[in-house]
């Protein structure tokens, strides 16, 4: 058994089976036999599309037991939870409104005589394997349109931040998806996580996590030449143009770096403002950083919560020593907050370092937690090499007054999603995933629902009569 610990004050929730790799196995062969045997990829997706929309009837029923849990077991406000139960309901909504886009689609331009039509089928048996920052959202992400498509699955949330995940499990259930279609498997990644990329029974191994384990797992699917999908790591880049709504934009350099502590895949910890308003601009985000209130998720006035566990608080920790060896200016934070009661918690001062440049391990690497690095550029070429200046290509944002730079800039920059005079949101109809290192193929939008199709080409002779192409002149 696993103790689920609380990040706030490290008391035990509960404790979750942390299975095997046999366990594992087993449900493979459970989703393979429900794919192979089972009804399911078989019904219509308008009969896959109910079953969704119930199960986004499930979660508002549900919600605040959810947002709870998930506020419980992650250490983030309450607020946020609420948004990403809302934001989950959104998903399932959005796939369940989708079926039509699973009929079969004439081809236009096929020979006279001859009906040529595209099938959408499903892919057969998906292993989803999903990180601990969004744990109830990002599985969701991946089980919408994988149901939707008529695939069936088994899917392996963080082992530190499971419970989510079995609720939604047990909503599933009672929203009346047959028997062997969605499996769950609860423990470590190298346990019950490998053989998801490993087994010949998969097909689609679909990963949300970081850099080093979504090389791991392209290697090993290579193997059996899965279908892959990963949506991995970000350095993202928030770019100030001069010419930008200041009070706005220092406000939404705060929410990008510090919303869930910077435990964002998207988070633009990587400050990149024009040299004009630098110091003044530096100057006021770390003012301001300096005000969040840290606290218990459940305490309204709460802004931020610890980071998830002992572990991550080191490795973010450790890049205090990094700054001073790259002799980066601390202008905020840099600590453990010192209020008594938060002393249980994994907390760690929303940081901000000023004096930042390119060649910085801190710059480069993906912290994953509250820490603004604050580099100036002059021209906006720079500041748009600056903002391809990573190997990864999640998300950046653009802030200026002036619409056709934006634009521009938005243009140039090699990243999946480019947000202008804004930072953080998602759309569910809109793709989701990173150029370069950030990852492989699309979540959300129609392109995440095509991840978990086959299409296939049904061509059909409506006149069928010999062609003789190989008939000798004495066969006549
Ligand atoms: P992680 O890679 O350590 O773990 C992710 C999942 O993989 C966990 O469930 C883990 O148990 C499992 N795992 C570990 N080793 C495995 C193996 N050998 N085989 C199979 N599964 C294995 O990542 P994390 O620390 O949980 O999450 C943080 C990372 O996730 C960050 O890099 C963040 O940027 C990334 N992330 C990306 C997105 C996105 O949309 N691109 C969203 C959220 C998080």
């Amino acid at each position: 058994m696993r103790q689920i610990i609380n990040p706030f004050d490290q008391s035990v929730l509960t404790e979750v089976e942390d299975q095997t790799r046999e366990q594992a196995i087993a449900a493979i062969a459970k989703a393979r036999n429900a794919f192979d045997h089972g009804d399911w990829q078989h019904a219509s997706p308008e009969h896959r599309a109910a079953v969704l929309n119930r199960v986004a009837d499930l979660l508002e029923r549900d919600k605040e037991d959810i947002a709870r849990t998930e506020t419980l077991d992650t250490g983030k406000t309450l607020v946020e939870s609420r948004i990403d139960v809302d934001d989950v309901v959104s998903v399932f909504r959005y796939y369940g409104g989708l079926a039509g886009l699973l009929h079969p689609k004439i081809v236009q331009g096929a020979p006279a005589d001859v009906i040529s039509r595209i099938d959408y089928e499903p892919v057969g048996v998906c292993g989803m394997i999903a990180p601990w920052n969004y744990p109830l959202l990002q599985i969701s992400w991946k089980i919408a349109p994988a149901l939707l498509a008529g695939n069936t699955l088994v899917a392996k949330p963080s082992e530190v931040t499971p419970l989510t995940t079995i609720k939604l499990f047990e909503l599933l259930e009672e929203a009346g998806l047959p028997d062997g279609v969605a499996n769950l498997v609860l423990g470590t990644g190298p346990e019950v996580g490998a053989p998801l990329s490993e087994h010949p029974d998969v097909d689609l191994v679909s990963f949300t996590g970081s850099l080093a384990t979504g090389q791991r797992i392209m290697a090993s699917a290579a193997r059996t030449v899965k279908k892959v999908a990963l949506e991995l790591g970000g350095k993202n880049p928030n770019i100030v143009f001069a010419d930008a709504d200041i009070d706005t934009a220092v406000d939404y350099a705060l929410t990008a770096a510090f919303f869930h502590a910077g435990q964002v895949c998207s988070s633009g910890t990587r400050l990149i403002v024009h040299s004009s308003i630098y110091d003044d601009f530096v100057t006021e985000v770390a003012r301001r950083a300096d005000r969040i209130k840290l606290g218990n998720g459940f305490d309204e006035d709460t802004e931020s919560g610890p980071l998830v566990s002992a572990e991550h608080r080191a490795k973010v920790e450790s890049y205090v020593q990094t700054a001073k060896e790259e002799g980066a200016t601390l202008k905020a934070g840099g600590r453990r907050p010192e209020e008594a009661e938060l002393q249980n918690g994994f907390f760690f001062r929303p940081t901000v370092y000023a004096d930042c440049t390119r060649d910085m391990k801190l710059v480069q690497d993906e912290t994953f937690g509250p820490i603004i690095t604050a580099e100036r550029f002059e021209t906006e070429d720079e500041a748009t090499f600056l903002g391809n200046d990573t190997d990864y290509g999640l998300a950046g944002g653009v802030w200026t007054q002036d619409l056709d730079k934006a634009q521009r800039v938005a243009k140039k920059l090699r990243h999946g999603t480019v947000w202008i005079n804004e930072f953080g949101p998602y759309l569910p109809q809109a793709e989701w995933g990173g150029f370069k290192r950030s990852g492989v193929g699309r979540e959300l939008g129609t392109a995440g629902l095509h991840e978990y199709t086959e299409p296939k080409h049904v061509y059909q002779n409506l006149k069928p009569a010999a062609q003789n192409w190989f008939a000798r002149k004495d066969d006549k």
